[in-house]
């Protein structure tokens, strides 16, 4: 659709000859529960100046219709105006008032305002999701964050229904069968930022109040909503001590008091994202409310999102980026201090190794793709911006903050921070004002360090290098640095030996700067020669680390005696990394998953070796060795599961290891024995969630019909539920499973995306390449009318979930290069997601080679 995807140009034009005042926005959402009505009534008034008076501009709107449009008391046609993206206004006057009337689209696919009824109670729940455009999905407005105004919302509802928004509400009045709810005015917040959660939802309420500096009291009043159905399991009480300790923790660190009023956090059905940080009505995916057993790790990641979300009140939502080149201005942000402040204020002190071992895995993979961008990106539309939700805008972004944080010091980044708050309060920021502020405060030219970590793509890698004498001490350490460009990395080297016990302990450690292609490190010659040297220890810099024969040879044979847990997951990283660089063959990465994960303490560490060894298996390891590698995969996690605690973390998730890999009869019989109950595992508790992925497995082994899995639909008939006997029934090992699978996906667009997202998971079986073989012509031949057709957000999933990942073969990859040469004027961000899908092709077949050795 012509003008959907807004440029850059287009809106720096915009912003240059407008300012608005405000918004009043009135939606009547009464024909939610009727589910033969597919839109609502939208009303936007809008005031706004323009500096060209006599210009055109015009306004963002996806609708089905548009029901009028009026200018300065002038009616304009809207069969002329409105080309079902955008409303065209011309002779605009210095100041203006506009309104516009339209019918809106309720959403099944998680953009706009989404409704989701719940198989539970027939309930309809209903709430909006708008990053990064799709405010224009509910009403009209200028969709870019740098055109920020006060917005008044009006929301008529059924009687029963609770609703939410930004601001708090002045009053609720009955209007016919409805209710009226009238919301204060927000402060000024970009379009992108604001929200209304609809519904019967369960809520839970508390408060907090904190002294200022000046004597005054602030007061939040805390909300937590999820669906009813749900409220059994929602231990509100918790994430309310989070929300306590990030608040403290922020007032303390930002000095400017919360801007926002309240705090509401909504868990809300099918959720395209972990959360979202709309100012005082922030909301989560529901899979946050625990309705089974889950490992600490889950409750780690959940405060973990509480406290991202809490830091951006004030960057990303206080002070926003101009345009969405700059979003890392607030990601990075957010990402880094989610976890700096869990560790501080939580009881979640394990967060910088979850970020070292998951989030920085997920920036090295997504930085040595060809698509990799610097941290500050150029986006030149909307669709860019989309897909700039990244490893490198979030977790690359956060850790060179850590780095900066290392580089300038504590104080003088907090500092800045504050100071950035106070002079960009309600505004808008690029990079050079973020820089301008640390600056100052830490007396250090950062122009250098810019350019090197946010305007750079690119990892680098750290090697040591040591030469010794006769006695086998060192007699040169040095530190070679690769890739492009390199750049200035403060790091901590770790010296690891054993000791009497047999223990890998750290004996020295040297803290220094590490410049160009290679630096000597004076300090440690003279040092005997250790079993380990750990570059990166600490993991204060971002980049990939390799280690001299002794060392790989020390973490061969004991890596798991690696007693700092942070170390120990930085030696992890590093191996997983050779792995996916064909530098250490698949089967020798297994083993040590064999050999160490039963001692590793760490159960977030241990969830993400799960998922490693996982992939490694699936894609990166011989195919001849492949049944070779399930079957000792499958029994390790048997040996272990039976080893665990009972009731422990390490025992469930092993548990669901043993689901992941089991493809034995004696392994499936097992599982079949967990579900029935004919067999038991001391102290495991077999709950819904558990089952369910027990059923993915026989299902998925050709061991489950589809009987037995629509009668597991009865005992679990809930939303989770359905998506869950989705996944099942894709995961047949027969061609008409897989036929329904993609034809559910393909050929209609009725599905809702937590529902498509269960069929593609389903039908892409590792085990079942022939099965979908056929499938690979198909897929490159709709690519560009699903790009076309779909709305971005289930585009994306069909594109990056059916592509034949599996099909680990030299055709395949020829299929890819072809459809990316054949079709060089595909939309820029098509071929992107298609060009780092074959991107992982190719790396796999690298290291498909290296383990056939
Ligand atoms: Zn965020």
């Amino acid at each position: 659709m012509p003008g959907k995807n807004l440029s850059r140009e287009e809106a720096q034009q915009r912003a240059g000859i407008l300012s608005v005042d405000s918004y009043r926005v009135h939606l009547d959402v009464t024909s939610a529960v009727d589910p033969t009505a597919a839109t609502f009534r939208s009303t936007t008034t809008i005031s706004f100046r323009s500096s060209a008076p006599g210009a055109a501009t015009f306004v963002d709107l996806l609708a089905p219709a548009v029901r009028s449009v009026t200018l300065n008391g002038r009616a304009l046609d809207p069969a002329t105006a409105f080309d079902g993206a955008r409303v065209a206004v011309d002779g605009l006057a210095e100041q203006n008032v506009l309104v516009i009337e339209a019918d809106c689209a309720y959403s099944r696919t998680g953009e706009g305002l989404h409704r989701f009824v719940d198989p539970v109670d027939g309930e309809t729940y209903l709430y909006t999701h708008f990053e990064p455009a799709d405010a224009r999905r509910v009403f009209a407005n200028f969709e870019q964050p740098d055109l920020k105004a006060p917005f008044s919302f009006t929301v008529t509802a059924p009687a029963a229904w609770d609703v939410y928004n930004n601001a708090v509400h002045e009053d609720v009045t009955a209007e016919g069968g409805a209710r009226v709810w009238r919301f204060a005015p927000t402060k000024p917040i970009s379009t992108y930022l604001t929200a209304v959660v609809a519904g019967p939802y369960h809520v839970e309420r508390d408060h907090y109040s904190r002294k200022l500096a000046d004597g005054s009291t602030l007061e939040i009043p805390l909300a937590a909503t999820c669906r009813k159905s749900l409220a059994r399991y929602f231990d509100a009480d918790e994430i309310f001590t989070v929300t306590k300790q990030g608040l403290d923790f922020f007032h303390q660190e930002f000095d400017f008091p919360y801007p926002f009023g309240k705090y509401d956090q909504c868990f809300v059905p099918e959720y395209n994202i972990g959360a979202m940080e709309n100012p005082g009505c922030v909301t989560f995916r529901e899979e946050f409310v625990f309705r089974s057993k889950v490992t600490e790790a889950a409750y780690e990641g959940r405060a973990n999102v509480i406290l991202h979300e809490m830091a951006h009140m004030w960057f990303g939502d206080l002070v926003t980026m101009r345009w969405w080149d700059d979003l890392w201005l607030k990601e990075s942000f957010a990402d880094f201090m989610g976890s700096f402040s869990q560790v501080e204020a939580t009881r979640y002190r394990s967060a910088w190794t979850t970020f070292a071992n998951r989030r920085k895995a997920w920036a090295y993979r997504q930085d040595q793709f060809p698509t990799t961008h610097p941290i500050t990106a150029d986006i030149r539309d909307l669709e860019d911006a989309k897909l700039n939700f990244d490893g490198i805008t979030y977790a690359k972004g956060a850790s060179v903050l850590k780095q900066l944080v290392a580089y300038v010091g504590r104080d003088a980044f907090f500092e800045g921070a504050r100071q950035y708050f106070k002079r960009h309060a309600y505004g808008n920021t690029v990079l050079g004002d973020l820089l301008g502020v640390l600056e100052r405060t830490s007396g250090r030219d950062l122009t250098a360090w810019s350019a090197a970590w946010l305007q750079t793509a690119g990892v680098n890698s750290l090697t040591p290098q040591l030469t010794t004498d006769a006695e086998g001490r060192i007699t040169e350490f040095a530190v070679a640095q690769d890739g492009a460009t390199p750049r200035p990395h403060r790091v901590a080297i770790g010296l690891y030996d054993r000791d009497p016990a047999g223990a890998l302990t750290r004996t020295h450690r040297v803290e220094l700067d590490v410049h160009g292609a290679r630096t000597v490190v004076s300090e440690l010659a003279g040092l005997p020669r250790p079993a380990l040297v750990l570059l990166n220890d600490d993991d204060l810099t971002y980049c990939k680390i390799r280690f001299d024969d002794r060392s790989l040879e020390t973490l061969r044979s004991g890596l798991g005696e690696i007693t700092d847990d942070l170390s120990r997951a930085l030696a992890w990283s590093a191996v997983w990394n050779l792995t996916r660089d064909a530098l250490m063959p698949t089967r020798d990465y297994l083993a040590l998953v064999l050999r160490f994960a039963g001692q590793e303490s760490d159960i977030g560490v241990l969830q993400s070796l799960h998922q490693q060894a996982k992939t490694a298996l699936d894609v990166y390891a011989d195919p001849s060795w492949r049944a070779e590698g399930a079957r000792l995969l499958a029994e390790g996690a048997l040996r272990e599961l039976r080893a665990a605690a009972p009731g422990s973390d390490h025992q469930l998730a092993w548990a669901r290891f043993l689901a992941q890999t089991a493809g034995t009869d004696e392994h499936l019989q097992l599982l079949r024995g967990l579900l029935n109950g004919s067999a038991r595992i001391d102290g495991l508790e077999v709950d819904q969630d558990l089952r369910w992925s027990l059923w993915l497995a026989l299902a998925s082994n050709g061991a489950a019909n589809a009987d037995e899995l629509n009668a597991e639909l009865t005992a679990d008939n809930t939303a989770s539920g359905k998506q869950h006997l989705t996944a099942c029934l894709a995961a047949l090992p027969t061609a008409e499973a897989k036929a329904a699978a993609w034809s559910a996906v393909i050929d209609s667009d009725e599905l809702p995306n937590a529902l498509v997202e269960a069929q593609i998971s389903g039908f892409n079986q590792p085990g079942q390449r022939e099965l979908t073989a056929g499938y690979t012509d198909r897929y490159f031949g709709l690519l560009e009318d699903i790009w076309a057709q779909r709305s971005i957000e289930i585009a994306m999933r069909i594109v990056g979930g059916f592509f034949p990942r599996y099909q680990t073969d030299e055709q395949t990859l020829a299929d890819a290069d072809a459809w990316l040469t054949g079709h060089p004027s595909a939309a820029p961000a098509l071929r992107r997601l298609v060009l780092e899908c074959r991107d992982d092709l190719a790396r796999a077949l690298r290291a498909q080679a290296c383990d056939r050795g």
